[in-house]
């Protein structure tokens, strides 16, 4: 069996760019389907999934780690978010063909599920409104969410006011009040404060007990990571900005998370982080995937999921469900108890609409955070 045609389909979806990898093989009928959505940067990634496809054209589908290998080594050029991202969307392809070919899911595949069912977060965005996060966070409990994340962060500078942590502290405290004891939030910072503002802001808002500070300083700088890590009582989550094993090493090997988050579209695959999570589990570090774009890269979370020790939480997009059942037959939806049951397969077990796809727009969406001077934000 080889690989006849791999093809990137990029367009805009209800909240941001998504990118779909479809392989197919040289048997009628069997292809496998991949997702490497990087919001912002849909054309490079395409273009990165045309430049992998040439490496990987006539190969044997079945041999995943080979072709992971071919895609990173023989790129020359190691890593970085477009090349890992594709490369992503293709092994998580491969791993649909062979649970296809097998008749089981991906986590069968991996080794079985070690768990029953798969604990979900709700990601309730951005907003500097308690108010506003209180009713979110009882939308979510209603739809049967036990935990929660926000990101109350404006676009700040370095140097912040009082105003400003009172801000993100309100946010967190109604939250908290909306859960009550039972629930769980998790704060998201984006990368935006340097050191000071984290630590700032991690002591004002500790008594909400967060699970965990997510980004709490710029990706780039871990001298500024480490100096939080010290002084933190609340663990800190990082990894959606980091790529392959490579990246993760030296977090895991200071001290620096608690949790790590690995975006399984972008740093590697199903194959890699697989291997992240098996490294954090040597260091005790709790495994929550970064899970915020597409339906299949969702599926591709859950198999890792439902077989990774040091799972904790998923991150799980549940707004736009229309849409995404328009898309694709998987549909993440948690149980009243905010569980999501075991992955079933074949594959990723499931299917995507083409003719909805090409009806989308290839749109253009544009990042856009600016600070009250005009000067520009992180975003
Ligand atoms: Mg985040």
């Amino acid at each position: 069996m080889k690989i006849a045609r791999i093809t990137p389909m990029a367009y805009h979806g209800p909240l941001t760019d998504l990118v779909f990898v479809k392989v197919e093989t040289d048997e009628p009928g069997l292809f496998g389907w991949g997702e490497c959505s990087l919001p912002g940067k849909p054309s490079g990634v395409a273009g990165a999934v045309h430049d992998l496809a040439r490496l990987l054209r006539g190969a044997d589908p079945q041999r995943v780690e080979w072709c992971w290998q071919r895609m990173y080594r023989h790129g020359y050029w190691r890593g970085g978010p477009i090349q890992t991202s594709a490369l992503s969307g293709v092994d998580m392809a491969l791993w649909d063909i062979r649970g296809k070919l097998a008749g089981c899911s991906v986590a069968a595949l991996l080794g079985g599920p070690v768990r029953d069912r798969i604990k979900a977060y709700a990601n309730l965005g951005l907003s500097l409104d308690p108010g506003e996060f209180r009713e979110r966070t009882h939308a979510a409990l209603a739809l049967g969410f036990q935990a929660v994340k926000i990101y109350p962060l404006p676009a700040v500078a370095q140097g912040e006011g009082l105003a400003t942590i009172r801000q993100i502290t309100a946010c967190c405290e109604a939250v908290r009040d909306a859960l009550g004891s039972a629930g769980d939030f998790a704060i998201d910072l984006h990368g935006r404060p340097g050191a000071a503002l984290a630590i700032q802001i991690e002591r004002a808002v500790r008594h909400t007990a967060p699970l965990w500070i997510e980004e709490p300083v710029p990706p780039e700088s871990n001298a500024a990571l480490e100096r939080l890590a010290q002084q933190s009582a609340t663990p800190i989550a990082v990894g959606e900005r980091l790529f392959t094993r490579w990246a993760f090493r030296e977090v895991l090997e200071r001290g620096w998370a608690g949790v790590i988050q690995p975006d399984c579209a972008n740093a590697g695959g199903i194959s890699e982080l697989q291997r992240i999570a098996a490294l954090a589990e040597m260091y005790g570090v709790g495994f929550a995937p970064h899970n915020p774009n597409g339906p299949v890269q969702a599926a591709a979370s859950l198999n890792l999921a439902a077989y990774a020790q040091n799972f904790s939480l998923l991150e799980t997009r549940h707004t736009h469900s229309e849409w995404t059942a328009r898309l694709c037959s998987y549909v993440p939806r948690v149980d009243s108890l905010g569980y999501l049951p075991l992955p079933q397969g074949p594959g990723l077990g499931l299917e995507i609409d083409e003719d909805f796809l090409r009806s989308q727009s290839q749109g253009e969406w544009v990042a856009e955070s600016f600070r009250a001077d005009g000067s520009i934000a992180d975003w």
